[in-house]
């Protein structure tokens, strides 16, 4: 099966992708970690990327659909993929599509988590992030067994530099200008569903298994 979280920063893409892939046993991928990955190796594309998500803009779309593309060309994403962050404007989604098409396959579902913004900037505060393998924390929702130290991996937990209340509103403005758009985009290809995201973790989790069938 191959699924693309929508839904604006914070929403839960990253929590419930992680959820989703493990039971569909296919890659879980983030641009946002390939990105973070990238600048903590200081590769070229780090240095270009970390401009752009400082700031909390969008990396340009010719930085981010190569790189997705072979992505998806690599052997583990036979059997499906979820992707989470991309695409996230319009031309990345005709792009994506483009790839999938010429090999006759397609986005089988595009998973609208819904959560309004003034819940938004509440839970990015407490977000917390692994620096070494990028799984995420609540302090109050989804808090490490012990503070500070990735349940996964045991490396430390930080708030990411976007993640602080200014950059938040920037890329909330940002989602809704270039990202909302592929509400409409996948609702035309008839392959999304929509979650409540407000609702407590597990709750979104059943909900999208749901909608999927599973
Ligand atoms: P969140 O899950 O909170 O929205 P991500 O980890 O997905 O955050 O993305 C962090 C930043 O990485 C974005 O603000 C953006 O700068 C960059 N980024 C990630 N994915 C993309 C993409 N598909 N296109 C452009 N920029 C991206
Ligand atoms: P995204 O990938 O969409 O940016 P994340 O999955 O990183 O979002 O979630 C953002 C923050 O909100 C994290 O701290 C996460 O633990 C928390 N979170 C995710 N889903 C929920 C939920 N249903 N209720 C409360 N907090 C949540
Ligand atoms: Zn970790």
């Amino acid at each position: 099966m191959k699924l693309i979280m929508l839904g604006a920063p914070g929403a839960g893409k990253g929590t419930q992708a992680a959820r989703v892939a493990a039971e569909l046993k296919v890659p879980h991928i983030s641009t946002g970690d390939i990105f973070r990955s990238n600048i903590k190796n200081g590769t070229e594309l780090g240095r270009k990327a970390k401009e752009y998500m400082d700031a909390g803009k969008l990396v340009p779309d010719e930085l981010t659909c190569d790189l997705v593309a072979d992505r998806i060309a690599q052997d583990d994403c036979k059997g499906g993929f979820i992707l989470d962050g991309f695409p996230r404007t319009i031309p990345q989604a005709e792009a994506l599509d483009k790839v999938l098409s010429s090999r006759g396959e397609k986005v089988d579902y595009a998973v609208n988590i819904d959560v309004p913004d003034a819940a938004i900037v509440a839970r990015m505060s407490g977000r917390r992030a692994c620096v070494s393998c990028g799984a995420t924390y609540h302090i109050e929702f989804n808090p490490p067994k012990k503070e500070g130290i990735c349940d996964v991996c045991g490396a430390e937990l930080i708030l990411r530099a976007d993640d602080k209340p200014e950059t938040v509103q920037t890329r909330l403005d940002v989602y809704h200008e270039q990202t909302q758009p592929l509400i409409d985009y996948y609702a035309k290809q008839g392959a999304l569903v929509t979650v409540d995201g407000t609702q407590p973790m597990d709750e979104v989790f059943a909900a999208i298994l749901a909608k999927l069938g599973k």
